[in-house]
């Protein structure tokens, strides 16, 4: 037998299948699309199984196989035929494609090995009756004469004797995989649809065509109890449903509604797993036993059988991009590739759309749903913005007068607050008071972060870390400061000014596995009145208490040269005003802000969602940016400077050639200098991917070999950064 095989090493120029033979003793365990060991040059390597190409024969010219990996197909049809899709419009190696969509524990990787955990169950064998047992033995022959029990349950009557009944063949052994994770079967809450949540849910199950469905809903609107229902239709049909949010660790108390409806059926991937937890949830979906797979991004890849939906709540997060490693794939894009092939119904949802989506949704691409009303009929909350050039002489630290009057007398009344410090876009750097001096990582040009709790400066790039100095380097004074705000400083400021318990959530206080899920549990049990947090406040919480909510710094996330920057602002900003207010008592919300007239701020106060997108695609209209055209990102890397940049031109000069669309560029990457190498970047803005794709295949081509320059290459990039 020959097969063909995709090794595991991913460099452009292995980018292809090599042949192997395979010995007779391994033919019956061949499949396309399980792992087998080969032997390349002088390494062993790891690779899939693609294709059989010769049943019978063998071929001298070509090396065997030395084992083959798995018992069970690790990449099954679907997923073959969506790696060459995705190499097709990334550019990515094929190998690249298989293994973003797999766990560790499956991806051909030589070396790596996470094992299947098992319990083992005891049962009486045979006949007995002429044994002589002493009084433990007989218990422990009482409790698994008929049925298999749990080791643990024997040994904890006896170790001796459970070891000599096991020596004596008194006791048969069977082994029974034991996941990691365990769901407790549901208590089945099932929440009936209001009239407009069952309209809703109606159409989209009514649509006769497969064009995509955007839901429209504010925050509370009752959007997830609608992907619930849908679900559980699908499922009462024999198919399967899959459910991709943005980051799920941020995402507890979604999990948990979908754990009290489904039970055990579902399966949640997502990056607080361990390997060993993650492998176990794969193969749950593998052979079945979960249905309902939630997942970040690359949970689009589950290999889920006989689709019935997919939803992506958030759809305009950018989450859904990879966009810092290959292959640079988009999960709402994989999304809808999978639902053609399966054709299945598709549903995006958002309080507040993607500009792309709302723009295909008014085009008919997508069929548009609204829910403009919160499910418990409340208004929305009430926003007010504190316009901060005026209150600068007011303020305590960071709080106007009135945020600090509106916390103290919410926190009176036994309410609960949340507290947003953006930090999206904020620097914390390091600078001396005396002569400006800033710190900055040694290996990426970029400006070093200060962590109070370490006193270190570190780099968010490369890790770097160094202690914070007490004299400055240059002019030797003793004035090194730490400007820009952490939720630490914000968080000593509170302590001062209210009389409250404050429960601080960000990037520090919730590195440690689970700590994020306790404390929204502790926040929900008003074990704290205040909670002050990052980006990680604003997203899908549900407390029924809170009724303030205060955004610090709204403007931090508008000084992002990014031309996303005003949407991901509005969108901020709507969902963290949606924290309040959710159940009986209405809420209020302050925006603290230095710029009170820019239109993000000024629409997002009013919850003016349409205002915003037709001022904003006017904008992008007249700057051409998306969705009026696409961006096409190239990066050309390395560690000479001056031959990236000579490269970069000829780059340049091949486009000029070629192509009649907006070429911009070659520049230095906003992140010029990462880890010693040097960045270029050139712009395409396009309208026909047909249009440039052989030009940046030819490019793309041309450096393959070449060891100096890298080439990244990524279509309908999201940011220019
Ligand atoms: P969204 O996803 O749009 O933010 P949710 O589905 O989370 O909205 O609903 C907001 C709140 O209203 C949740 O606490 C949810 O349990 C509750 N809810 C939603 N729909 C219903 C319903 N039909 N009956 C009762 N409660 C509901
Ligand atoms: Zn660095």
């Amino acid at each position: 037998m020959v097969v063909g095989v995709l090794v595991e090493l991913s460099s452009k120029n292995i980018d292809k299948i090599f042949d192997y033979n395979v010995p007779l003793e391994l033919v019956s365990k061949i499949k396309v699309g399980i792992r087998v060991t080969v032997p390349f040059g002088r390494m062993t390597l790891e690779g899939f199984v693609l294709e059989i190409k010769d049943k019978k024969t063998t071929s001298k010219e070509l090396k065997s196989i030395i084992d083959v990996v798995d018992k069970d197909i690790v990449l099954n049809k679907e997923l073959l035929e969506l790696g060459k899709v995705m190499r097709n419009n990334t550019l990515s190696t094929l190998i690249s494609c298989y293994q973003v969509m797999l766990p560790k524990a499956l991806k051909a990787h030589v070396g790596v090995q996470i094992n299947k955990k098992y319990d083992y169950f005891y049962k009486v064998n045979g006949d007995i009756s002429n044994l002589k047992l002493n009084d433990k033995q007989k218990e422990i022959i009482e409790l698994c004469k008929d049925d298999f029990v749990l080791k643990s349950e024997l040994v904890k009557i006896s170790v001796s004797s459970f070891n000599t009944l096991l020596k004596k063949g008194v006791l048969i052994e069977e082994r029974r995989e034991h996941y990691r994770l365990n769901y407790n079967d549901s208590n089945r809450v099932i929440h009936k649809l209001t009239p407009k949540q069952k309209e809703i849910y109606d159409e989209i199950i009514g649509y006769k065509d497969l064009k995509p469905s955007l839901i429209y809903g504010v925050t509370g609107s009752g959007k997830t109890e609608i992907y619930m229902e849908l679900i559980d239709y699908y499922l009462k049909k024999g198919k399967t449903a899959l459910l991709l949010v943005p980051e799920i660790s941020l995402t507890a108390q979604l999990i948990n509604r979908f754990v009290d409806r489904f039970g055990n059926k579902i399966a949640a991937l997502h990056s607080a797993l361990s390997d060993g937890e993650r492998y176990d949830e794969y193969r749950r979906i593998q052979n079945g036993e979960a249905t309902i797979v939630i997942g970040a991004r690359s949970a689009v890849f589950a290999p889920l059988e006989r689709i019935g939906i997919i939803i992506v709540d958030e759809e305009h997060t950018d989450s859904y991009k990879q966009s810092e490693s290959n292959p640079r794939y988009n999960a709402k894009e994989i999304a809808l590739i999978r639902g053609e092939m399966h054709k299945c119904k598709v549903v995006f949802g958002s309080a507040t759309p993607s500009l792309e989506a709302m723009a295909r949704a008014k085009k008919g691409v997508f069929h548009l749903l609204s829910l403009m009303e919160r499910v418990n009929g409340k208004e929305l909350p009430e926003v007010k913005i504190i316009d901060m050039n005026k209150e600068i002489r007011r303020t305590r630290g960071h709080f106007s007068l009135e945020l600090v009057n509106a916390i103290r007398e919410k926190v009176a009344l036994g309410e609960q607050v949340i507290l947003l410090l953006n930090r999206r876009g904020y620097a914390s750097f390091v600078t001396c008071k005396n002569c400006g001096h800033t710190f900055k990582c040694p290996n990426c040009d970029i400006s070093l972060t200060y962590h109070k709790s370490s006193n270190t400066m570190r780099c968010h790039y490369c890790g770097y870390a160094d202690k914070k100095p007490f004299v400055c380097p240059e002019c030797h004074e003793k004035s090194i400061n730490d400007l820009g705000v952490g939720t630490q400083r914000i968080e000593e400021e509170l302590e001062k000014l209210v009389d409250a318990k404050v429960l601080r959530m960000d990037y520090d206080t919730t590195s440690r596995k689970g700590s994020h899920e306790k404390m929204i549990t502790a926040f929900k049990n008003h074990e704290y009145d205040i909670l002050l947090g990052t980006q990680m406040v604003s997203k899908g919480l549900d407390f029924p208490l809170v009724t303030l909510v205060g955004v610090i710094n709204a403007d931090t996330s508008l000084n992002i040269p990014d031309y996303n920057s005003a949407f991901n602002t509005f969108s901020l900003l709507n969902q963290v005003s949606g924290r309040a207010g959710r159940s009986e008592k209405s809420g209020v919300v302050y925006i603290q802000t230095f710029n009170k007239d820019h239109y993000a701020i000024k629409y997002a106060s009013e919850n003016d969602y349409f205002s915003f997108y037709e001022e904003e695609m006017r904008i992008r209209r007249l700057l051409k940016y998306p969705p009026y055209y696409y961006l096409c990102y190239i990066r050309i890397s390395g560690k000479e400077n001056n031959l990236v940049n000579n490269e970069a031109n000829k780059i340049k000069r091949s486009l000029d050639r070629n192509i009649s669309d907006i070429i911009l560029g070659p520049s230095p990457s906003i992140l010029y200098k990462i880890n010693n190498i040097y960045r270029y970047s050139i712009i395409i803005k396009y309208k026909n991917i047909d249009n440039i794709r052989d030009i940046l295949i030819k490019i793309n081509d041309h450096y393959k070999t070449n060891n100096n320059v890298k080439i990244e290459i990524d279509f309908n990039h999201l940011h220019i950064m």
